[in-house]
């Protein structure tokens, strides 16, 4: 019937799988410890805004201690390892990740407030595979293309954001320990406590004490990580900014870094595009995650024969879209992370009407407690506008336009950023016409946000420098 359209009854996924404790100490050594100078604080979900467990804040001494713990086992354990021995913890931890995946995918969207179809779907499945991948590494590195018999570096002090919490540690861990490194992981302050049923799994899977240690906080104790001496590698997600402090403060020193920072990507649509897919690639490159996406394709490029169409379908895909509980299989868009970040989000948002361009949400209902922002498309932005120029990191679209093909690679690469960008056209040549110009680490073509453990990701320019993922990713963590 026509304008009818039929609701959903609410399909919300079970609590009952996740047992979260009370509150959870330090994972030092192999065990979960007291904290020595830290102190306790609270992890909420975003979504309702109860809390869900007292973590600890690691002091300085805290710190010491967990860097001693993986000295110790790289030089009495995991370095002297077998690389093949290596190997089997890393596919023990890859499959209890996949026997514990419900859990842990309720457990990431109760913490971060994202939907769980995505954490179900997406963030759970990666890290499984990403642990998988590099188990095959572990075994063989002479054959990676670093010389005959790379050498480990050390230790890892490694601090990684809340976006995307356990997928990030993945990241993190399964390169470092593939080469034969140990590592003490700081999770981001709103966001711990997959990290910590993480600890759980290294236990469960009979990973020798030390070789993870798993320390919660927030930025002063990332710094005491990341700048302790005890430290040989430092690896960083998150924002510019404090990459730009973390660069500093091992600058001279022999520290190898990754740094892996913001993102304003830019999302090309050409006119042969087929449309219909653009719009589900549009509608996933910024609003996935709620666009808490370091190389989310916030920036819009659409040439001007299709603008019309483009928007109008866009629009139109967008009233479809549901915001609200995280744990509903329903939901499309979930909780903004944290009050401070819904703040940033409005407060751009809120430029970016001052500055003269057009906002446009569809109508949705917001719940009254938890931190929500809908999902928000600006036009007639301009390429000074601070809503083209800045990371939002929400669910926000700034749509420009383009005449022809050097238009739309000039605009693109019209950023201090270099993360990722989306290229949309029937045309196979132009594709790789377009992409080879793209200063961005990664191009996606007819297509975005996808990701693979055997793929390096990584920026140029301000998005960070060192790349992730697939054997480049294995570089960060040898001594090459
Ligand atoms: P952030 O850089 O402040 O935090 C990221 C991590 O670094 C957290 O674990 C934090 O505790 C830690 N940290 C903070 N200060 C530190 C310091 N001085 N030394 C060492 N570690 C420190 O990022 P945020 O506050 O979570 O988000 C702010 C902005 O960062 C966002 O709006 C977004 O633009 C960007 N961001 C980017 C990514 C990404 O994946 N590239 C992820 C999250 C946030």
């Amino acid at each position: 019937m026509a304008g009818m359209k039929f609701d959903y009854a609410p399909a919300p996924e079970s609590r009952a799988i996740v047992d979260i404790k009370s509150s959870y100490g330090l994972f030092i050594g192999g065990e979960f410890v007291d904290s020595i100078d830290g102190r306790p604080f609270k992890t909420i979900s975003p979504a309702s805004e109860e809390v869900l467990a007292e973590v600890t804040e690691a002091g300085p001494q805290d710190v010491d201690r967990a860097i001693a713990a993986a000295r110790t086992a790289f030089q009495t354990t995991w370095g002297p390892m077998r690389p093949a021995d290596r190997a089997k913890y890393l596919y023990r931890i890859a499959r209890i990740v996949q026997e514990r995946s419900r859990e842990l995918a309720v457990l990431e969207s109760l913490d971060n407030g994202k939907p769980i179809r995505e954490s179900r779907d997406v963030d759970i499945p990666l890290v499984a595979a990403h642990f998988f991948y590099y188990a095959g590494w572990a075994d063989k590195l002479s054959y990676a293309g670093f010389g005959p018999d790379p050498k480990p570096l050390g230790v890892a002090g490694q601090v990684i954001p809340w976006n995307f919490p356990l997928l990030m540690l993945s990241w993190k861990i399964a390169p470092a320990l593939a080469a034969g490194n140990t590592v003490v992981l700081k999770p981001a302050e709103t966001t711990p406590l997959t990290a910590v049923v993480f600890a759980e799994i290294c236990q469960q899977a009979g990973l020798p004490p030390g070789v993870v240690n798993i320390i919660t906080g927030a930025g002063d104790t990332g710094r005491a990580l990341v700048e302790h001496p005890g430290v040989d590698k430092v690896a960083f997600t998150g924002s510019t900014e404090v990459g730009r402090m973390i660069a500093k403060s091992v600058a001279g020193s022999p520290k190898k870094i990754t740094l892996e920072l913001g993102g304003k990507a830019a999302n090309i649509i050409f006119d042969d595009a087929p449309i219909d897919q653009a719009v589900e690639g549009i509608v996933n490159g910024i609003f996935f995650n709620q666009g808490h996406v370091c190389c989310a394709g916030s920036r819009l490029l659409v040439q001007e024969s299709v603008y019309d169409e483009v928007l109008t379908s866009l629009k139109r895909r967008l009233t479809t879209l549901r915001v609200g509980d995280p744990l509903d299989k329903n939901t499309d868009i979930g909780a903004i992370n944290s009050a401070a970040q819904l703040e940033r989000i409005r407060e751009l948002s809120d430029a970016g009407v001052a500055e003269g361009a057009q906002r446009w949400s569809p109508p949705c209902e917001l719940p009254d407690r938890g931190f929500w922002f809908p999902p928000t498309v600006f036009t007639g932005v301009s390429q000074a506008h601070r809503i083209a120029r800045e990371e939002i990191f929400g669910p926000v679209l700034s749509v420009l336009t383009f005449r022809t093909p050097d238009e739309a690679v000039e605009k693109a690469n019209n950023t201090p950023y270099g993360l990722s960008a989306g290229v949309w056209t029937d045309k196979g040549s132009r594709i790789l016409a377009i992409a080879g110009q793209l200063r961005a680490g990664v191009v996606w073509a007819n297509t975005f946000n996808r990701f693979d453990p055997s793929s390096p990701f990584g920026g140029y320019k301000e998005s960070g420098y060192g790349r992730e993922g697939g054997r480049h990713g294995l570089e960060a963590y040898l001594d090459v």
